[in-house]
């Protein structure tokens, strides 16, 4: 797993409008784990490319009808079969954390990349979910100095009484040991 010009080369490339520069393209400082679902808890389908891409149908779902509008994204999606989907480059700022805080400083996605996994709060995630996140957070560490596994979150850590993601059905202490496993060969 490579990053060329802050796109992972693993990953199927979906160009999201929603983003802008972040104020500090060198301050790449933090990641925060998200889950999404579309609609929630079902995974199958396009919807949340069309979300992030500003197309999705209104009249598709009832659920649609109050999200369609909203201008959001991430820079990475991993989704239930451990395929990713990268929308916006990791030097550009993604629209993901909204109002939140980490150690005192707001704005979150000035600094943050943002990864969403296929899921809902309520629901396991996949063991290739696992092992993709692990390959994923252990290549931009690699690559963008001032981040560090001790600046990993939540969004419900950044955004507490807001947001609940990714939920309790995330299993930390998995994703650290695996994080800090040998890597995966370079074909993995
Ligand atoms: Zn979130």
């Amino acid at each position: 797993m490579i990053i060329r010009d802050h796109y992972l080369s693993s990953a199927c490339q979906v160009a999201s409008p929603n983003y802008d520069d972040r104020p500090d393209p060198d301050d790449v400082s933090l990641l925060v784990i998200h889950c999404i679902s579309l609609p929630p808890e079902q995974f199958a389908g396009d919807y949340i490319d069309q979300l992030f891409c500003n197309c999705l149908d209104p009249n598709a779902h009832p659920y649609f009808q109050d999200i369609h509008q909203l201008k959001v994204s991430a820079h990475l999606l991993i989704r239930r079969d451990g395929s990713i989907r990268q929308y916006v480059p990791f030097n550009r700022r993604a629209w993901h954390a909204g109002v939140s805080k980490y150690q005192g400083r707001e704005r979150c996605n000035d600094f943050s990349i943002g990864i969403e996994l296929e899921g809902g709060i309520s629901v396991a995630y996949t063991d290739v979910q696992y092992r993709r996140l692990a390959d994923v957070c252990r290549t931009l560490l690699a690559n963008y100095p001032t981040l560090s596994s001790q600046r990993i979150v939540g969004h419900s850590d950044i955004a507490p009484g807001r947001k609940t993601d990714p939920g309790p059905f995330f299993d930390w202490s998995r994703f650290h040991e695996l994080l800090n496993s040998n890597p995966e060969s370079p074909a993995g």
